[in-house]
């Protein structure tokens, strides 16, 4: 019989979202909470990301939290040792540290009506625990479970083979004929590292990226020493390059010509970095930029420049024993393949094990509906359950942790909401959720994501952009800085009927 504690509130994953959920409700006096990781450390992303130049590419001073500046940081684009080193510092420093529970996973969780709470079964080894939680705030991260490629004969690759995002360091890759499948923001980092050490590195591209140049800055000390003691300094460049970056929405949202001074950058990225000019057409897009997601990198068009890489443009036949084989009959002895072909994105894995109110699996529902949320966060059926990262909360311009901190202040005036008009569920109304999403996927039509030609992790099966905000940040925090509780249906704690509020 597994044991079974009671708490107020469950939080899954203790990446970016869901410590600062802990440290927020922390900070509102909701101390009986629990934070469950399946990892061995905070981090999420970047604790599993520990490929060889690993980096954030959206500017560290904005990829952190508003509350906990960072004047240390070494560059302008941090490497992921100091962000995973941030995190597990700010987890440590507000308090929150020794409430997350390592090393165990969330196996299922089941909404009980009876009792009026989420009963999540975990486990850890062989030790199973299942949590009681009023409120369940799930933040698994949208690009945590590995997709690995379905390549014929990929199971009988008898050298080593590891996703980007679970990267052997045992394997020396020095001296060693090195493959890549993938050319995507995993990959343009990895390939100028192993370009550097292996004897042969051949890259499989399936579609070639955009990638502009890394305006890349290396902080001095006398820059650290002044955003630590200037008062406000700090702050003001978090805001310049904040706006800076909002003025790229109407390039992806509205009209993407006015993408054309990126494109230029793009193009001139690639005759600097290559000189080949059949290289340079292979690298060069044939769809609108900002369609996927634009990379940045000075190091990558060299890499593949460089006499000891192959760009591969020909569709993978199938995996061998020792090699791979291209639709052209081509075979490419290889000791080591690296496949970074990214995430489960669409499919959101963590909603196969969440059965609502009605006894149905949250992606039974996403089956009908796609993955679908009100405001990104919360989920018809689903009551007391507030994602962190949910669907249609994604960027292509800025800061992830700007949209935590936005859903954090829903979840928390949510959570202060129930507490002040006793309300023991909050579940958000089918008309709210359909009208949300509706004006969502209309304003999905004149994306670039839509229209700009490409196939993207943006895009579920049916061609729905489930993963991406289609507006402004602002207008994102604007929406979600108070809970709209007219917009649920709500229950009290004692006599249990369904009661809406302004109905
Ligand atoms: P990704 O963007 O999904 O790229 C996967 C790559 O693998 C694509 O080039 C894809 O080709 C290719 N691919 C997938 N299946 C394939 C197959 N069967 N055969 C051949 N090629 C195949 O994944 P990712 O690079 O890991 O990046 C995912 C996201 O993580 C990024 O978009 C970004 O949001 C984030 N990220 C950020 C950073 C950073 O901040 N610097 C770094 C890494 C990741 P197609 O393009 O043809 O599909």
């Amino acid at each position: 019989m597994a044991k079974e504690i009671e708490v107020d509130h469950l939080i899954v994953g203790a990446g970016f979202g869901g410590v600062c959920a802990a440290i927020k409700l922390d900070e509102d006096g909701e101390r009986d909470f629990v934070v469950i990781e399946r990892g061995n450390d905070v981090g999420g992303t970047w604790r599993d990301n520990t490929y060889p130049g690993a980096a954030c590419d959206v500017p560290s001073q904005l990829y952190s939290y508003s509350f906990a500046p960072n004047p240390d940081w070494s560059m302008s684009f941090s490497p992921q040792p100091e962000i995973l080193d941030y995190i597990r510092r700010v987890a440590e420093e507000y308090g929150v540290r020794d409430r997350i529970v390592l090393n165990t996973t969330m196996d299922a969780a089941r909404w009980d009506d009876e009792r009026q709470r989420w009963l999540v079964s975990t486990s850890s080894g062989r030790r199973t625990t299942t949590y009681a939680a009023k409120t369940f705030i799930v933040g698994p991260g949208p690009l945590s479970e590995p997709k690995l490629p379905d390549i014929d004969g990929i199971e009988d690759f008898q050298g080593e083979i590891f996703h980007s995002a679970r990267w052997n360091h045992d394997v020396d890759l020095t001296g060693k004929r090195v493959a890549v499948i993938g050319t995507g923001a995993s990959a343009i980092q990895i390939v100028p590292e192993v370009q550097k050490v292996a004897s042969h590195l051949d890259v499989y591209q399936r579609t070639a990226p955009w990638v502009i140049p890394r305006n890349e800055h290396r902080y001095s000390s006398l820059e650290k020493l002044a955003f630590r003691h200037v008062p406000g300094l700090q702050r003001a460049a978090r805001t310049a390059i904040y706006w800076g970056r909002e003025l790229y929405v109407p390039a992806f949202t509205k009209n993407p010509k006015l993408a054309l001074p990126a494109k230029m950058m793009a193009l001139q990225n690639i005759r600097k970095g290559i000189k080949d000019p059949q290289l340079r057409a292979k690298v060069t897009p044939t769809y609108e930029i900002g369609c996927k997601r634009i990379l940045i990198s000075n190091r990558y068009y060299p890499a593949l420049d460089a006499d000891n890489t192959e760009l591969v443009t020909d569709k993978i036949a199938k995996v061998t024993g020792s090699s791979i084989v291209t639709t052209d009959g081509t075979e490419r002895e290889i000791d080591v393949l690296i496949v970074a072909t990214g995430f489960y994105t669409t499919d959101i894995p963590v909603a196969h094990h969440v059965i609502g109110r009605t006894g149905r699996s949250m992606a039974d529902r996403f089956a009908q509906t796609g993955a679908a949320a009100y405001k990104g966060t919360t989920v018809p059926e689903f009551p007391n359950l507030f994602f962190v990262i949910g669907p249609n909360t994604g960027l292509g311009h800025s800061s992830m942790v700007f949209i935590i901190e936005s859903q954090v202040q829903y979840i928390r005036d949510a959570i202060r909401t129930m507490r002040h008009h006793r309300y023991a569920t909050v579940e958000p109304r089918e008309d709210a959720f359909e009208a949300w999403n509706a004006d969502l996927q209309e304003r999905m039509k004149p994306t670039v994501w839509s229209s700009g030609g490409c196939a993207s992790w943006y895009l579920d099966e049916q061609g729905r952009n489930t993963t991406l905000w289609p507006r402004t940040t602002f207008v994102f925090r604007g929406l979600l800085h108070t809970f709209d509780v007219a917009k649920y249906v709500v229950t009290g704690a004692s006599e249990r009927l369904h009661e809406e509020v302004n109905a």
